[in-house]
């Protein structure tokens, strides 16, 4: 097995909004960012020494703008195919988000609110469908997309063969990465006792680190600690019946419909 590199690529801060090059015998990039940052990811993929036009694969970690807002361009600038999840492919149609995002707590109440998380961007047509486990030896680096709906349906982690976890965000950093290295919810999950159970599989795999959309690299001993804290605080919630989740047939949110 060839060795494998997980290098974040900042998107929007140092760590406020992250994309991820995996190196391995190819190059492969992992979320696209928000819209209009196509530029800014090639430009850092070439920082890395490595040649756009070698990056074998695009893979978007789920139906969020801020992770797939830019993988039309990317596809262009780079000519490599993009690989999303097939319980994702509405929203990368569609250019939008389902809507409403569920909030995980106060910040995304709040969040939630703000109309550049409504916008649509430029829709893109997955090249690679992924429906499941899907090796990644093909595109030239050992690591494997692993499924971890929860966060949203068609959510995937990246795991490399040397236990980096490309989480998306399957998990954050409290306040998008201003307490580095504290594990907390993103803002949003469609469905999170399903988004836990997501965490815990790949807890159980023993990776070392954790890369997340929002945030620094995260420990994953303190990722578990956080996680059986959580599994209490969901349990108790849902017991009281205020777990808000998105059914598997709620439809997606209208296209044109106002912010
Ligand atoms: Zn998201
Ligand atoms: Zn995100």
């Amino acid at each position: 097995m060839s060795r494998t590199k997980v290098v974040p690529i900042p998107v929007m801060g140092r760590h406020t909004i992250n994309a991820y090059l995996v190196l391995g015998r190819r190059p492969v990039i992992v979320d696209a960012g928000t819209p209009g940052s196509g530029r800014r990811i090639v430009e850092q993929v070439a920082a890395h020494g490595v040649d756009p036009a070698d990056v074998s694969l695009i893979v978007v970690t789920h139906g969020h703008i801020d992770h797939f807002g830019s993988a039309a361009e990317l596809h262009r600038l780079t000519g490599a195919p993009v690989a999303g999840h097939v319980a994702d492919l509405g929203p990368f149609r569609a250019g939008r988000a389902r809507e409403p995002y569920l909030p995980t707590g106060r910040m995304g109440r709040l969040m939630a609110r703000r109309r550049e998380l409504h916008v649509r961007v430029e829709p893109f047509e997955p090249g690679v469908l992924v429906t499941g486990e899907t090796d990644l030896e093909d595109f030239g680096v050992a690591a494997r997309i692993m499924p971890t709906p929860g966060h949203t349906a068609g959510s995937v982690s990246v795991l490399t063969g040397q236990g980096d976890l490309v989480a998306g965000d399957l998990v954050a950093n409290a306040l998008f990465g201003l307490v580095p290295g504290r594990p907390a919810n993103p803002p949003f999950h469609d469905d999170p006792l399903q988004n836990l159970a997501s965490l815990r599989r790949m807890l159980d795999m023993d990776p070392v680190r954790l890369h997340v959309g929002h945030g620094t690299p995260l420990d994953p001993d303190r990722v578990r600690r956080w996680a059986a804290r959580e599994q209490r605080r969901l349990a108790r919630l849902d017991a009281a019946g205020r777990i808000r989740a998105r059914g598997p047939d709620e439809p997606a949110g209208r296209a044109g419909q106002a912010g």
